[in-house]
């Protein structure tokens, strides 16, 4: 069994006072769930994560990072190391999400770098995969998703899998607008998990998390949490708000009841 899990990407959105004010709301909020199931994550920009998470210390809110460097420490200025993700309270960390592949060269080999960095500090990756609109469009979905993942995880082994969580994010689909439609959606999440059978056994894939992200919004989660291998959702826009990622949240937990 799954657990399903909804992440918020605040990507470079919010001060810290702006950041504790929402993650105060969102506590407040999902408090009035009766035990949702549903593990909920947190990712605020570098700058607000050790106020967030004292904000989510007595919840079962968790925090996440939105990217890591793979080294301990060093010579790497304006880098942040798993370590000190750990020490702001981080349990989870965003890896290769697509605006990193597109405006700052995050490559398949820079994305296995972190994952395994992510592992070796005990921080769960929630490790982005997916096509641009122009690779869509060209059939090349399942191509890049099979490079995206066999290069990303290379060398993991079945113990390394299950402490992953993957996020499959069409480009095209991501702050757009525009989401997936449930089908589509599913389609993807059932090949990458068809292709994480063939390379860790079906046993181990059956129990790993695929999150959907791209413009994930009340009005659709419910639709797309129907599908059988759909496990969840990263939300970037829409997890901005207080009121529409507590929405997302109520309505994810109605379908998995
Ligand atoms: C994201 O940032 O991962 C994302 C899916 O953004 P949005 O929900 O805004 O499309």
């Amino acid at each position: 069994m799954r657990k399903t899990i909804i992440a918020g990407n605040w990507k470079m959105y919010k001060t810290i006072k702006e950041a504790i004010e929402l993650s105060n709301g969102i506590k407040r909020e999902l408090f009035k769930l009766d035990n949702p199931g549903i593990d909920i994550v947190l990712c605020p920009a570098f700058t607000a994560l050790s106020e967030v998470a004292e904000v989510v210390a007595e919840s079962d809110i968790m925090l996440g990072a939105q990217d890591l460097y793979w080294q301990d420490e060093g010579a790497f200025t304006g880098e942040v190391s798993a370590k000190m993700l750990k020490d702001a309270g981080c349990t989870f960390v965003i890896i290769g999400h697509s605006e990193r592949r597109q405006f700052f060269g995050e490559t398949n080999e820079s994305v296995n770098k972190k994952i395994k960095a992510a592992l070796a500090n005990a921080l769960t990756p929630i490790v982005c995969v997916g096509e641009t609109l122009k690779q869509r469009e060209a059939r090349e979905t399942f191509k890049v998703l099979e490079d995206h993942v066999r290069n990303g995880l290379d060398g993991l082994n079945k113990e390394d899998l299950l402490k992953i969580v993957i996020a499959y994010e069409p480009v095209w689909a991501i702050g757009t607008g525009k989401t997936a439609t449930p089908e589509q959606a599913q389609e993807a999440h059932k090949y990458i998990r068809e292709l994480l059978g063939k390379l860790y056994g079906k046993e181990a894939a059956a129990q790993v998390r695929i999150q959907y992200g791209g413009s994930v919004k009340p009005e659709n989660i419910s639709a797309l949490m129907r599908q059988p291998d759909i496990d969840g959702a990263l939300v970037g826009g829409a997890s901005l708000q207080v009121a529409s990622f507590a929405e997302i949240v109520k309505k994810a937990a109605e379908v998995i009841k």
